[in-house]
């Protein structure tokens, strides 16, 4: 099995945007990894030479209770248990939010090697990127600015979750 990297967070963060970013070096659609999500979201893909499975999941949304949301909830559960890193997205520009702290508290808890990005930091203006330091809070360690739309800083972020695997 190759290694596989999870893509969680809130709704609306910049999961997919950065799914299919990454996905651009797809090699193959992965068509059935039992249990995890409904649709295709996985994506074995090459990066700087190995091969990995990238997995897009739902929005991740502790203690939801509406059934659709729980269900998501479940997916990207399924999908941190299986994976070998998380890639934790959260959006900058709104700031860190508590929904944030309790995907936060979660993955800490999962053990898993986590990467934090701080997206839809879209220049590299300083005041801009100074936004991701808030999220230094959720005691995961290092914090990538990254622009999931634009690419900015998706390769310093990509680096370092390929040298956690
Ligand atoms: P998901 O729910 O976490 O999968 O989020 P999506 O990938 O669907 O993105 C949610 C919204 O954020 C969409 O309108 C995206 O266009 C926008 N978005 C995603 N990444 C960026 C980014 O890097 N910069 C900006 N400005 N918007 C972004
Ligand atoms: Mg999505």
């Amino acid at each position: 099995m190759k290694p596989l990297v999870a893509i969680v967070g809130r709704p609306n963060v910049g999961k997919s945007t950065l799914f299919n970013r990454l996905a651009r070096r797809r090699i193959a659609l992965v068509e059935d990894i039992p249990g995890v999500t409904r649709d295709r979201h996985y994506w074995d893909v090459e990066y700087e030479g190995r091969d990995i499975t990238i997995i897009d999941t739902g929005g991740f949304v502790p203690g939801e209770k509406d059934s659709l949301l729980q269900q998501v909830r479940e997916q990207a559960q399924l999908a941190v248990e299986e994976c070998d890193a998380i890639i934790f997205v959260t959006d900058a520009r709104v700031g860190l939010t508590s929904a944030d702290q309790d995907v936060a508290h979660y993955l800490r808890q999962s053990g898993k090697p986590v990467v934090v990005a701080a997206n839809k930091l879209d220049s590299e203006s300083g005041t801009l990127q100074a936004l991701a330091g808030e999220f230094f809070k959720m005691g995961l360690g290092e914090v990538f600015p990254i622009s999931a739309e634009h690419g900015l800083g998706v390769g310093s972020m990509m680096e370092t979750v390929m040298g956690k695997l």
